[in-house]
């Protein structure tokens, strides 16, 4: 086992699921989003390694974003089926510096971070309870259009608050729900109503 020469291939991608999260608890149990279970809050200095690694690699990592904790306007009260507060949405503890300091670490380094859609709040709220996820539910089928519509609307005004880009041209499905073309009972797919946004 020895003078072994091991090469290591150079990734041609690196995405990374769920960012975007302020607090790092799963809360499923209580009807909160999975976020990343890592049991600290998220800081910037969780942004600046995205991009220090894309650097290293010389790639531009796509960070998949939910972006429901960048809401410093409480604007996702007009989106209840985004987050597990609905219309009581309060998204005050969240709002600090670490927003801007991110969201310049994010502007500053285009070339080693490319904004990804994840979702608002990564899955889908009614009356208090969610089921997963986001843009398709786990039979496939995808949310009704009126509300993939204004949730990526929404996704889009959460990135204004913060001057964080032009609407981003990658999407990672959360939860990996998705469907191919239209789903059952519906007549437009999600892919479509991407496009639609993104002219
Ligand atoms: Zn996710």
């Amino acid at each position: 086992m020895e003078n072994l020469d091991v090469f290591i291939p150079m990734p041609i991608q690196v995405v990374i699921d769920d960012v975007g999260w302020w607090s790092g608890e799963d809360g499923s149990q209580r009807q909160e989003p999975y976020r990343t279970g890592i049991p600290r809050s998220h800081v910037p200095a969780d942004y600046q390694a995205i991009v220090d690694m894309g650097r290293m690699l010389g790639i531009r990592p796509q960070a998949a974003m939910i972006l429901c904790e960048w809401d410093k306007e409480n604007i996702l009260r007009q989106l209840p089926t985004s987050t597990w507060m609905g219309e009581d949405w309060d998204n005050s503890r969240w709002v600090g510096p670490w927003l801007d300091e991110a969201a310049g670490i994010i502007r500053d380094n285009p070339d080693h971070f490319e904004l990804t859609v994840h979702g608002v709040g990564h899955e889908y709220w009614l009356n208090g309870t969610f089921t997963r996820a986001e843009w398709t539910d786990s039979n496939g089928q995808m949310r009704p259009p009126d509300q993939i519509e204004k949730h990526l609307d929404y996704f889009e005004k959460l990135m204004n608050q913060h001057q964080l880009g032009p609407f981003p041209k990658s999407f990672v499905p959360a939860a990996f729900r998705h469907s191919f073309g239209p789903s059952t009972g519906r007549n437009v797919s999600l892919a479509e109503l991407f496009i639609f946004n993104t002219l």
